[in-house]
């Protein structure tokens, strides 16, 4: 590493050399494949602090904190002071469960009363907590803990993030209107200039047999990375969706015969969401992509969340009708973390259950986690549908769920999203050709 400047205040890394070790650590983790967890801390209301201490106060509160993050978890990860009352955390060799857990002890630490000359406080943060993705760069990556970090603190502070885990933005108010705008534009620039992409991530069976892949779209404008949390919301208010939606079929159709004529038949997934099925065009726009794709229906399925298949309206009830009708198959998505009835399950005519990562992820130390998937692969399997767990990230998961009895994996364990040659690369690799 290139010599680190330290911050006087704290002793840490300061804000240039954080970003230089971001970089250097990004790198090592793409040479030898292992994971890299970035922590982004953020001080609860620090504009009081200061108000009420003065800046001396608040350096030594500062001080304090960064003295607490050193104690617990110095040799774990590296720790910086990336902004005035920000601090970050690196980690190489920390998935996303570790990752949560170190998260959770420096939210301990620093809720520990303080003592400031007579005044006895408690300071909580808010966090973010971001996983290395593929192909992603430093800066994007410490940009998603940024933003996760951004609405812990939007959500109330006192808490931490996950990123890829938050809640519905738009809808809860936590991305502001002039990011919508700024995320509405660059969509916008993407779907005239060529800058969506699908990846696609395999499912598997316990034998390695493939069963489907799921198209997840990328999109990228002047060469910068957007995530799929930061623009479906934004896609999803703005009517934008639509738009997405159909290049989304579009592709995914075309991919599908593309594999099939590669003698690499697989299925392929397809995510849909609420404002589509919400559109009397949508059934339209199927019939269309898979007509226009020459391609089998029974090649081409559709993931809803469970929320969508309960929609009662005349739209949603009539496209679901129709998609059944054309032969395409429907999957839940992200099944448990939404707030279904389970009564109406039994109506729903979906074949595939996806039970959502969250479940998957505490896996498989946490009992209680264990009897809530148990239940719910048997009741898939009662209602005949092919029961998948999505986010399997370790060796350990995809064993508690080969003996629960799950039919299939998706996750990081076996592959990552990937682009189309990648994808072929990696199915002619497992001789995954027709066989059947
Ligand atoms: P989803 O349908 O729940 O997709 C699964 C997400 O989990 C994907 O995130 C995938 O990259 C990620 N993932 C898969 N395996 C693992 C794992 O082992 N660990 C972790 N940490 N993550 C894993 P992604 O690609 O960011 O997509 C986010 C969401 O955006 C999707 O959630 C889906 O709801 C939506 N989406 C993506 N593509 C499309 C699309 O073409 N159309 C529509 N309507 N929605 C899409
Ligand atoms: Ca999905």
């Amino acid at each position: 590493m290139t010599e680190s400047k330290i911050d006087p205040t704290t002793g840490l890394l300061d804000r240039y050399s954080c970003l230089q070790l971001a970089a250097e650590l990004v790198d090592l983790a793409v040479e030898n494949d292992q994971p890299l967890a970035v922590l982004w801390i953020d001080l609860d209301r620090f504009k009081q602090i200061n108000e009420s201490f003065g800046y001396d106060g608040g350096d030594n509160i500062i001080s304090v904190v960064a003295d607490r993050l050193s104690e617990r978890v110095k040799d774990k990860v590296k720790i910086g002071r990336i902004s005035a009352d920000e601090f970050i955390c690196l980690g190489d060799n920390l998935d996303i469960e570790k990752a949560e857990k170190l998260g959770a002890e420096i939210m301990r630490a620093i809720e520990l009363p303080l003592t400031m000359g007579d005044f006895k406080i408690r300071l909580t943060a808010s966090m973010g907590i971001a996983v290395l993705e593929p192909e992603e760069s430093a800066s994007e990556f410490l940009e998603r803990a940024d933003w996760s970090k951004n609405t812990a603190k939007k959500l109330g502070g006192n808490r931490y993030v996950i990123s890829g885990s938050e809640l519905v933005p738009s809808h809860m108010g936590i991305i502001n209107a002039r990011e919508e705008l700024e995320v509405e534009y660059l969509l916008h620039t993407a779907l005239d200039n060529g800058g969506l992409q699908l990846h696609y991530q395999p499912i598997l069976d316990f034998k390695g047999n493939v069963l489907s892949v799921e198209g997840l779209m990328r999109c990228t404008v002047n060469g910068k990375n957007i995530p799929p949390v930061r623009f479906f919301p934004v896609a999803e208010v703005s009517g934008l969706i639509v738009r997405l939606g159909e290049w989304s079929l579009l592709q995914g159709t075309r991919q599908a015969l593309h594999l099939s004529k590669a003698g690499l038949s697989t299925t392929v997934s397809i995510n849909v969401s609420r404002g589509q099925l919400s559109d009397v065009r949508f059934a339209q726009a199927l019939h269309a992509a898979i007509i226009l794709a020459s391609v089998k229906p029974q090649l081409i399925e559709l993931e809803l969340s469970e929320s969508l298949f309960m929609d009662d309206s005349d739209v949603v009830q009539t496209n679901l009708r129709t998609i059944r009708d054309m032969g395409v198959s429907l999957a839940i998505d992200n099944f448990g973390t939404g707030f279904s009835c389970l009564a109406n399950l039994k109506d729903i005519p979906a074949t595939k259950l996806k039970l959502g990562r969250a479940f998957i992820m505490a896996l498989p130390e946490d009992r209680r986690a264990m009897s809530v998937v148990k239940a719910m692969v048997q009741l898939g399997k009662d209602l005949g549908m092919t029961v998948i767990a999505e986010g399997v990230e370790t060796k350990e998961q995809m064993e508690a769920l080969r003996e629960l009895a799950v039919d299939g994996i998706q996750g990081y364990y076996y592959a990552k999203p990937m682009d189309v040659d990648t994808l072929s690369t990696w199915l002619t690799d497992r001789g995954a050709h027709e066989s059947k």
